[in-house]
């Protein structure tokens, strides 16, 4: 599938290439902590003052407004020029947090939190997942409590990605008591410096500190920063969620499709012809997923199974691509340093946004019809 463009497109795609290639950083990202959180802010602001924050987002909120094509195009370029990967600290503040104000939170909601967030001043961090309610996300317990006008929550979170220089967290807890499953919950704005979090950091397999636990004692939350009415934060979370479906993951998605093309460029000099063929099958794939993602965000409605098939093959791609690259530069991959990361990295990518197993689970109920678990 080719994207079919217009003059007006072509002209658009000139200027963000221009723009792109004056202002993407030449350093690459620090990986972790204040120095990465710091660097985010900074490109988030660079990309306000030359007009292209909050590309998906409505005019009337700051954003550029753009139709799903341009969308597209914006994202082509972003990833060509190397431009930071959206995969940081501004991930759920642009796609998750952002979006769900904008649909689902109050005037006073929108109108505190969304030029923050377009400025790099709030970066924002995910707190649904549970030690035991990750896959089976209906399952959390972290409580609160209506005290006055304020909810006083206990318990824990883990997994939060960027939690520890994040300024605010999606939370989501159980708020009505007695209630189970997805009835009862709400989805809260929760100030990351207010007393009684303790954030802990979580170091991953390749190393760095992306993630962290979270935990809660007696932290008081106004019930103004519950999002949409309070105990159907289900709902909220669910469109929130459904972000992820659309635009939020097609700067990844891409990125790949570079990805593939340096690894042929490293390969080029040492290829034998089994190792082209891999390379040729893995661009074939990256190609692929390109058309996968232009169907999905050009075509609505976009359905929970387009999602999964989509991140499934994103996922699985990803560590193909990585799994090649380390045989491609052998012992050389640890000298190299990024991609030997970026290939322990992709471990997480079957696991993070609903693992493989919950992607088949989705797709043989609603594509294939098979029959309910
Ligand atoms: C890099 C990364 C970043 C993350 N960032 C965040 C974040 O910012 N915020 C956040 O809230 N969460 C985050 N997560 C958590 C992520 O959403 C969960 O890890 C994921 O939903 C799986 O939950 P779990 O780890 O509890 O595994 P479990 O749900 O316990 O699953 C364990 C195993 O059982 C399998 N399994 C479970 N249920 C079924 C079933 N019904 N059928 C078949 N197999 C099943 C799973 O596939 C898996 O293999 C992140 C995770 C990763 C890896």
């Amino acid at each position: 599938m080719q994207l079919t463009t217009t003059p007006e497109d072509e002209t658009f795609r000139t200027a963000a290439r221009a723009w792109l290639a004056a202002n993407v950083p030449g350093e690459r990202p620090p990986r972790e902590g204040k120095a990465a959180a710091d660097f985010t802010r900074a490109w988030l602001r660079r990309c306000q003052q030359g007009g292209w924050a909050g590309i998906a987002w409505p005019r009337q909120y700051g954003g550029q407004g753009l139709p799903p094509q341009r969308i597209l195009i914006w994202y082509e370029e972003y990833v060509r020029a190397r431009a930071p990967s959206v995969l940081d600290g501004s991930f759920v503040a642009l796609n998750h947090a952002g979006p769900t104000l904008i649909a689902c939170g109050s005037e006073d909601q929108k109108a505190f939190h969304l030029p923050k967030i377009l400025s790099g001043d709030a970066l924002w961090c995910q707190g649904f997942s549970e030690p035991d309610a990750g896959s089976d996300l209906a399952s959390l317990r972290t409580q609160g409590v209506v005290d006055g006008d304020h909810l006083v929550v206990n318990g824990q979170k883990i997994w939060s990605s960027y939690s520890d220089h994040a300024d605010y967290q999606e939370l989501l807890i159980r708020t009505e008591p007695g209630s189970r499953h997805h009835k009862g919950l709400s989805w809260v704005i929760c100030d990351m410096r207010a007393p009684g979090i303790t954030v802990r950091p979580i170091r991953n397999l390749a190393g760095v500190s992306h993630f962290a636990e979270v935990f809660y004692d007696d932290v008081r939350i106004p019930l103004s920063s519950v999002v949409g009415p309070l105990h159907d934060g289900w709902r909220v979370a669910m469109t929130t969620l459904g972000f992820e479906r659309k635009t939020a993951a097609m700067g990844l998605q891409f990125e790949l499709g570079v990805r593939i093309e340096d690894l042929i460029a490293l390969a080029r000099p040492r290829a034998g012809t089994a190792l082209a063929e891999r390379l040729a099958d893995l661009r074939a794939e990256a190609a692929a997923l390109r058309a996968m993602t232009y169907r999905t965000v050009l075509r609505e409605p976009v359905t929970p199974s387009d999602g999964s098939m989509m991140r499934l093959y994103f996922a699985e791609l990803a560590q193909r691509i990585f799994a090649a690259a380390m045989d491609v530069l052998g012992p050389e991959a640890l000298l190299d340093g990024a991609w030997s990361h970026d290939y322990l990295e992709a471990y997480s990518e079957t696991i993070a946004g609903g693992t493989a197993e919950i992607q088949r689970n989705i797709i043989a109920e609603r594509v294939l019809g098979l029959p309910r678990e």
